[in-house]
């Protein structure tokens, strides 16, 4: 799977995709990301990619022009490929959306910023929209790490052995040592007696019950 991200702000992007998770996959070869600056397909001296909105109103907005050029110099498995706009208008990511979107073999992300993004780019070029809350962000550079992050977890080989695909749904509260933690004020933390019984049967069925 290939993720393409458009962007303004590219150095965001370089501390969180090359820690964890995200790293060893790319190293492994199960995912790969690349990160496009929006500027280089802007026209002009001055790369400019942001406009004034027609009809007034405050802020800018991202300009058709340059992320229909982005966009154009990516494709090449048209087929297999979804270009996701990030909106505050969008459908809301959730665990289905991120399977569903795993099955693709290049997804295109492109991060909004300032007032928004031409309306152009979600009516004529993006498969989809997506929010991944009801609040506001400045950019859609976070949701893209959300977005990949999420995906990415469906791809075959991305979690290690002991993480679960289930999580989502079977999640469980987890407990560590030290068995009991003594705070400052008050009674002991004690880790529930169920989980320290050995007995597998019956740590599975207070697992599930929790
Ligand atoms: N004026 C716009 C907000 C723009 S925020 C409005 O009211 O909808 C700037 C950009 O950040 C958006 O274009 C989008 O790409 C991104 N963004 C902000 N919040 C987001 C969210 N909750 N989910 C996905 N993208 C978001």
């Amino acid at each position: 799977m290939t993720f393409h991200i458009l962007t303004i702000f590219l150095k965001i992007f370089d501390s969180y995709l090359t820690e964890s998770l995200v790293k060893r996959a790319r190293e492994k070869g199960i995912l790969a990301i690349r990160v496009h600056d929006l500027r280089d397909f802007a026209s002009g001296r001055h790369k400019k990619v942001d406009d004034r909105p027609f009809g007034g109103g405050p802020g800018m907005v991202l300009q058709v022009g340059p992320i229909y050029r982005a966009v154009q110099s990516l494709t090449r498995a048209r087929k297999k490929r979804r270009v996701i706009l990030f909106s505050t208008r969008g459908k809301k990511l959730d665990a289905k959306t991120a399977k569903r979107l795993s099955a693709y073999k290049e997804l295109v992300l492109i991060c909004g910023r300032y007032e928004g993004v031409d309306e152009r780019v979600a009516r004529h070029i993006a498969d989809e929209e997506i929010s991944i809350g009801e609040y506001v962000l400045s950019g859609g550079e976070l949701p893209a790490l959300v977005l990949i992050e999420a995906v990415s977890r469906f791809l075959p080989g991305f979690l290690g052995k002991r993480e679960s695909l289930e999580e989502f749904k079977g999640s469980y509260p987890s407990w560590s040592r030290p068995e009991v933690f003594v705070p400052k004020k008050g009674e002991a933390w004690a880790v529930p007696k169920a989980l320290l019984s050995g007995d597998h049967k019956k740590i599975e069925k207070w697992r599930r019950q929790k």
